[in-house]
Parts: C-alpha cells; sequence; structure tokens
C-alpha cells in the first residue's frame, strides 16, 4: 500500500524455542519497522521437517504475544507456500539462472564442497536444483548496522542449492520469493545470516525483485564465546517472565539500559523502547548471556 515505508519480519525456523538470540532479532527487527511507523510481520520457516521440533511453532508464536509482539498481518507458513517457490524456480530455469544438478557431497569434496560444474559420476532419480553463479559475482551491500560489505559469492560459495535432492525447498529460496512476495523492505536478522545475504541479492536480481535493506544484529553467544548451547538456549527468555528478557535483548542491541528503568509492563516497554531505539548503538561484535542490564535503576 501507497505510504508504506518500512515493512520488516521475523522469520524464525521452528527448530526449538525461542532463546535469547531469537528473541534479539524479533525484538530489532520489531524495532526497526517500528520506528518510522511501518509494518512487522511473522513468517514460520517450517522447510526442513527432519530438524523441526514438535509444538515449536505455536510456542514461539506464544511467546512473542507474550513478549508483547504482534504482528500486523497473518502469520505465514512457508510449508504452505511450495507453489510459489515451484513458479520461481520454472522462471529461473527459463531463464537460465537455474539447472538440474546430479551431484553429490562426494562429487563436490575435491572441490571444498563448492560447486562450479557439474562432475556427477552418477544420475539420480530426483535431481537437485543449482541457482548458476556467474565467475566473479562479487556482491555488495551496506547493512544497516555493518556498513559496506561485500562478498565474492563464486569464490565463498559457488552454484547453490535451491530445490535439494531430497525435494525439499532450499532457505535462500523460500526467503526471498516470500521476502518479496510480502513486501519487505527490511531484513532484520542475526549476523550468522550475514553470508547468506550475497546469494539472496543475486536471487532477487535474477528473478527482478526489489533488494530489501539489510541489517544484521549481532550474535547471541554463550558464556564461553561459543554458538549458544542447547542449555543456555533456555536463559533468559520465559515468556512467563517477559520483562527481564526484554530488557536483555534491548541491552544487547546496544541499547541505553536507562530507557526502560521505568517501565512496568511490557506494553509500557515496548513504548519506550520504541521511542528511544537508536539503531546506530548496535554493536557488530558478539554478545554473550550477561549484559549489565541496569538491574539497579
Ligand atoms: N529462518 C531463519 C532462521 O531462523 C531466518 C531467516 C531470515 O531471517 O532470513 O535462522
Amino acid at each position: 500500500p501507497a505510504g508504506i515505508v518500512h515493512r520488516g519480519r521475523f522469520a524464525p525456523s521452528p527448530t526449538g524455542d525461542l532463546h535469547a538470540g531469537s528473541l534479539l532479532a524479533a525484538l530489532g527487527s520489531w524495532l526497526f519497522a517500528r520506528r518510522a511507523g511501518g509494518e512487522w510481520l511473522v513468517r514460520i520457516e517450517d522447510l526442513d521437517p527432519p530438524r523441526e521440533v514438535a509444538g515449536a511453532a505455536d510456542r514461539q508464536l506464544a511467546a512473542l504475544q507474550a513478549f508483547g509482539l504482534e504482528p500486523d498481518g497473518p502469520v505465514v507458513r512457508q510449508s504452505a507456500r511450495g507453489a510459489l517457490y515451484q513458479d520461481a524456480l520454472e522462471r529461473l530455469m527459463s531463464s537460465g539462472h537455474a539447472f538440474e544438478c546430479h551431484c553429490s557431497r562426494t562429487d563436490l569434496a575435491a572441490n571444498g564442497g563448492i560447486h562450479h560444474q557439474c562432475v556427477a559420476t552418477r544420475r539420480r532419480a530426483r535431481p537437485a536444483v543449482r541457482f548458476r553463479v556467474p565467475a566473479g559475482s562479487r556482491v555488495a551491500f551496506d547493512d544497516l548496522v555493518r556498513g559496506r560489505q561485500a562478498q565474492d559469492v563464486w569464490a565463498t560459495v559457488g552454484d547453490f542449492v535451491l530445490r535439494r535432492a531430497d525435494g525439499y525447498w532450499a532457505y535462500q529460496l523460500a526467503v526471498v520469493v516470500d521476502d518479496a512476495d510480502q513486501g519487505i523492505t527490511e531484513v532484520v536478522r542475526g549476523a550468522d545470516l550475514l553470508d547468506s545475504t550475497g546469494r539472496q541479492i543475486l536471487l532477487q536480481r535474477a528473478l527482478g525483485v526489489t533488494v530489501p535493506r539489510h541489517a544484521h544484529l549481532p550474535l547471541v553467544t554463550g558464556a564461553d564465546g561459543q554458538k549458544l548451547s542447547k542449555s543456555e538456549e533456555a536463559w533468559p527468555v520465559d515468556p512467563a517472565d517477559p520483562l527481564p528478557a526484554l530488557r536483555h535483548a534491548w541491552a544487547s542491541l546496544g541499547q541505553d539500559p536507562a530507557v526502560l528503568a521505568e517501565a512496568t509492563s511490557v506494553a509500557g516497554l515496548l513504548a519506550c523502547a520504541r521511542a528511544g531505539f537508536r539503531p546506530q548503538s548496535i554493536g557488530t561484535r558478539p554478545v554473550g548471556p550477561v549484559v549489565d542490564i541496569g538491574r539497579g535503576a
């Protein structure tokens, strides 16, 4: 619709409950969207049934509600959107951007797993479909948090999968099709997805859709500086006690804890957050599970 400057989204995969990292992405994307009165949507990325945890999507949605993060439209689920992905795949194949590929992991091992040309030793009953990344495909974009980013997608990624040999849709295709279909103008997400952005921009160009703006938020790491462990994933995101988790996510976004000091309700806290959000204060370094949230304030 005319007049909408920002439309953001939070797109969790239902592989577990909402944890500190996903709450950071949820709150961060909500703040970016809301800072200029824009819209915010939620999309469940349930494309990989073997990795899904039963009931996780519903618990994630219930948690978002408890944290006061209400989407402006119906929640969509990627599992119901195969026809859109199929349509995009067919367009990419007929324009020569995508091709069927019989290569196995073993076939590609000699090239570090990177596909630059088909070297399959035997044909599969059902091939994968890959996006062709021309040599020299260097993609640059201006990240709203990290500044200028550039990636040589050919050298570091190669031809990437759009539909897997097992028939499942790849995240890269689905996320681009959905962001375009839903009119997303700003993709705000964790820095773990920074190296997917080059691939997604190549896909957006090939499909002739608008490239959204990007902001990659700090990673949340465990106490040891590594990826969150299973036990740490449970902390501190307790939907039954939303204020501490929201204050923690806010501080992890580099924001001043004092802005939220007076808040005593979720709605009150989010109103303060929205008014006091400073995107330029977001850091680029990973944040640990314990951040000074000014509890004494
Ligand atoms: N579903 C992806 C994840 O949970 C995020 C996709 C995105 O934000 O682009 O890691």
